[in-house]
């Protein structure tokens, strides 16, 4: 970090924020310039008071330097992660050989795909059968979903992740489902391989913290409303907590338009890329609300670097009980697979 100083600042100004900077156990660089006198603080400012150095005086601004996430950036690791999609539990195994070979973030793509969520058994296994024929890595489904009306179908729960396991051990794909509360995730880790975190609780950070406490890979999906910034150090709470297995998502965010339920910003793939070395991927479902959509902006995500995508896939999109007008169909799913091979293959991906 940067301290830049005002013009017409003395001596005795610039020592000042040289004694706080020692205080905190940190070292300066001072900068004289013709117009100017920048101080460098060097060293892990975490133990540094900012709003004391911020309001000294004849102190213009502090400059951050470095991202104000670590573990998540590029400074710490510039290699970009690779992230188990299950972790590989002897019972996981045998029930499920998917799981130790499947990684986001490598040169295969990950394509997780299933219904907004799970309604029936009937549903669920059709789907995972189509979706697993089609190359998908994952199999996802919401048990316990977050609706915007108390009113609407809030899912089937525990039924739900059974029923999830069952479709698993069925088709060998790995089971992705959302965690609601800090509460619910030692059952929810009980049955799923991916604990995904929704848009509305990005921002929840017992929850984060909660889920960072498992080893469970953690899907994260950026808050509809938050910056970059935010969406990383929402990361971070995970990784400082010890689990370093966190998939980024780009879902969309709220914008003035309404042609699309989600404005989807896809430059979000190469600037977490250039900033952080998690994984992350693209739910073209939540990002457009239509199903018309959902092939072109599936394709443009992976054009745009993207590790892998998150579909929703329905057998009666026109029957589901939720977020059918944004669901393809099975036959649908299995023509864009395609489509991306092709698409990913001029991208240096493979399916
Ligand atoms: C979902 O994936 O069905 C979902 C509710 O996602 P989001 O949290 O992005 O709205
Ligand atoms: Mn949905």
């Amino acid at each position: 970090m940067i301290v830049v100083m005002q013009p017409g600042c003395r001596a005795e100004h610039v020592d000042h924020i040289v004694t706080l900077i020692r205080e905190a156990g940190l070292k300066e660089h001072v900068s004289v310039g013709t117009d100017r006198t920048i101080v460098g603080v060097v060293g892990d400012k975490r133990g540094l008071d900012l709003s004391a150095l911020e309001s000294a005086p004849l102190v213009d601004r502090l400059v951050p330097i470095l991202s104000p996430y670590k573990l998540a950036s590029r400074e710490v690791q510039t290699e970009r992660s690779q992230v188990p999609l299950g972790v590989p539990l002897a019972v996981c195994l045998e029930a499920c050989p998917a799981i130790p070979k499947a990684k986001v973030g490598g040169q295969r793509l990950a394509v997780i795909a299933g219904p907004c969520s799970v309604e029936s058994e009937t549903q669920l296994m059709t789907t995972a059968h189509a979706v697993a024929r089609a190359g998908a890595v994952g199999l996802r489904g919401g048990a316990f979903k977050p609706r915007t009306s108390p009113y609407h179908f809030q899912g089937l729960g525990v039924e739900a992740l059974k029923l999830l396991a069952k479709a698993r051990s069925q088709t060998g794909l790995v089971v992705v489902t959302e965690v609601l509360s800090a509460e619910q995730v030692e059952l929810v880790a009980e049955y799923a391989d991916v604990l995904q975190i929704g848009t509305r609780n990005m921002h929840n950070f017992k929850l984060l913290e909660a889920v960072g406490r498992t080893k469970r890979t953690v899907l994260l999906k950026r808050g509809w409303c938050a910056s970059l910034d935010e969406f990383l150090l929402a990361a971070e709470y995970i990784l400082s907590e010890g689990n370093a297995n966190v998939i980024l998502c780009e879902r969309g965010i709220r914008t003035h338009e309404t042609h699309v339920r989600n404005t989807l910003p896809l430059a979000t793939v190469p600037a977490v890329q250039r900033l952080s070395h998690l994984p992350i991927i693209v739910d073209p479902s939540q990002g457009t609300g239509h199903a018309y959509l959902v092939p072109a902006m599936a394709k443009a995500a992976v054009a745009a670097g993207a590790d892998g995508l998150l579909i929703e896939v329905h057998p009666d999109p026109e029957h589901a009980l939720t977020d059918g007008a944004q669901s393809i169909t099975c036959d649908a799913f299995a023509t864009l697979m395609e489509e991306l091979a092709a698409v990913g293959a001029a991208v240096g991906r493979t399916m």
